[in-house]
């Protein structure tokens, strides 16, 4: 049975344009997102047989899969669910307020991460997450999908910096994507996930 879906879309592919195009929407969420979650169902699959066989030499590859893949398959569920057409604009109330006492702004905060996606070497995300044990929002850059994030981070907004999210319509100048992304993004969905991770209760020096 496979354990992860690939979610619908909460739009048509071309309602984000012109700031992304169709084609991209298509094949990004069809094709690329689509095969992180073959490939994470495949390796669970491939974990069990080891197992059930005790054959534990490819452990180290297999691990390293699924980390890449699942959370492939999750990032861009929540890039999907952070994007909507006719965004953009600014958030408000609380979450306005946390990111304005965590990087002094909302515009220095936009900077931060603009630039945070345009600095990755080679394929990755810029994510804002939140950080329980400290209580703050923090930018994070991630490798590939799953490497340089500060353990018990919960991403509430990304961006998708791989090159097959703007190639296609922007070819090299990726700063042109990363600065059209603000013209489409849900707010509404964001200030809802940094409400739900407000209420996690994370404590790693607690005993059980
Ligand atoms: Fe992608």
């Amino acid at each position: 049975m496979d354990r992860y879906k690939l979610p619908d879309l909460p739009y048509d592919y071309n309602a984000l344009e012109p700031h992304i195009s169709g084609q991209i929407m298509e094949l990004h969420h069809g094709k690329h997102h689509a095969a992180y979650v073959k490939n994470a169902n495949s390796t669970l699959q491939q974990l069990e047989e080891a197992r059930e066989n005790e054959d534990f030499a490819r452990l180290a590859a297999l691990e390293h899969a699924l980390a890449f893949n699942l959370s492939g398959h999750i990032l861009h569920s929540i890039f999907w669910k952070n994007l909507m057409p006719k965004g953009g604009d600014m958030p408000t109330g609380d979450f306005l307020a946390a990111i304005e006492r965590d990087f002094k702004g909302f515009n220095r905060f936009r900077r931060q991460l603009t630039e945070v996606a345009s600095s990755i070497m080679g394929s990755g995300w810029a994510a804002l997450v939140w950080e329980p044990i400290g209580k703050r929002l923090l930018i994070t850059q991630i490798y590939d999908h799953q490497s340089n994030l500060a353990q018990a981070g919960v991403p509430l907004m990304v961006i998708d910096a791989w090159e097959h999210a703007y190639y296609l319509q922007y070819q090299n100048r990726k700063m042109d994507f990363f600065e059209a992304v603000w013209n489409v993004w849900n707010w509404e969905d964001i200030a809802v996930r940094y409400a739900s991770a407000l209420e996690l209760d994370i404590d790693v020096g607690k005993a059980a």
